[in-house]
């Protein structure tokens, strides 16, 4: 391959079409990196309502290391894998501690701080700090994919490596944040998922696939994930105008985050639901009407939840409860973060009243 004609050919076609992005045209790292994170598993649009907002609270990595986590959740919220909040928070800790504040532009300790691997250092240091360093993710994996007829998993083994060697080739000795931000946008808007623009793709004379009519096998198609239904119910429990919330604890689906009582309706269970709910509160509950059902997703898991009213009988004394537990008023429920179907409940719940 001509990699200098195929540098131009990208870059030309980046000058006129560059995407309009919150985070474009800045080298701090603090903002590249921010966005960098929020845009692990989320789409480009949802990220721009989110990343003016949360530079505003924390406009520096020192603002963000000083706040609550539970402050970065509630900014976090809506924009799914929390964790991703949580690494981000503690890696601005360290970053203090370790780094008096600034980003350090070392790649091999860049990629030692929490939520950072190969792909994200990359992406921060070549846009940040001009550093000769490859990316590879979504889009890229799949423009280069298709350039070389890469089959097989493109996120592990040979696959893989092709792609991240391909991916180190082709940058130029100078401009890598530039030229990489390219590919992404090239593979965004040009080289889509379903329907790549080959017709006006500034590569095409380089692309295996468009020569051999393979665009739309390539990458191979993963393997579908067995979706499952569950039903849960949720309880909206009131005392003296304030509501009981529980707190996921590490390692589990909403980690950090705070929600109704919940839990899983299982066929056959021999534990009533209000023992289970006993022992994630540590209360005696009893379960009331209904008030809605809100269908939902998370990961492969397809969710009914029933919301209900509960009335709560006391402590249960000697027991500890499963989860973490506060009592929150009408006004700070607009300040804890909540999983996003907590809040939608929340917000139906006070419209009927
Ligand atoms: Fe993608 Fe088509 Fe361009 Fe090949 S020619 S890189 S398949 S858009």
């Amino acid at each position: 391959m001509n990699y200098p004609f195929f540098r131009r050919k990208i870059l030309g076609w980046y000058t006129h079409h560059a995407r309009t992005l919150p985070w474009r045209g800045t080298i701090d790292p603090y903002r590249v990196w921010v966005s960098e994170i929020m845009l692990q598993q989320t789409t480009t649009q949802t990220v721009c309502r989110y990343f003016d907002r949360f530079l505003e609270r924390f406009p520096t990595i020192r603002e963000l290391a000083a706040a609550n986590l539970d402050e970065v959740n509630r900014l976090w919220e809506g924009l799914g894998y929390y964790r991703r909040a949580a690494q981000l928070h503690r890696a601005a800790k360290e970053i203090v501690a370790d780094h008096g504040g600034e980003f350090p532009l070392d790649v091999a300790v860049v990629r030692k701080l929490p939520g950072i691997g190969r792909y994200t250092a990359g992406a921060i240091l070549s846009i940040a700090a001009d550093q000769r360093l490859p990316i590879l993710e979504a889009n890229t994996i799949r423009l280069h994919a298709r350039l070389l007829v890469v089959k097989g998993d493109t996120n592990r083994g040979e696959a893989n490596r092709i792609l991240w060697d391909f991916a180190e080739k082709i940058l130029p000795k100078t401009g890598c944040g530039r030229f990489n931000q390219a590919l992404m946008d090239l593979g965004n808007l040009v080289c889509m998922p379903k329907e790549p623009h080959c017709l006006r793709c500034p590569v095409v004379a380089f692309c295996e696939s468009a020569k051999r009519g393979l665009q739309m096998q390539i990458p191979s198609p993963k393997s579908k994930v067995r979706i499952e239904e569950r039903t849960e119910i949720a309880v909206i429990i009131r005392k003296k105008g304030k509501i009981l919330l529980i707190k996921y604890p590490t390692g589990v689906r909403w980690a950090g985050l705070w929600d109704f009582p919940r839990c899983e309706c299982l066929d056959g269970d021999d534990l009533p639901l209000p023992q289970r709910f006993s022992i994630i509160t540590g209360r005696k509950i009893v379960i009331g009407r209904q008030i809605e059902t809100l269908k939902h997703s998370v990961t492969r898991f397809r969710i009914t939840l029933r919301f209900h009213e509960a009335q709560e009988l006391g402590k249960i004394s000697g027991d500890s409860s499963l989860y973490e537990t506060r009592w929150a008023t009408a006004q700070e429920m607009e300040h804890v973060p909540l999983n996003s179907t907590a809040r939608k409940l929340w917000k139906n719940w006070r419209k009927t009243k």
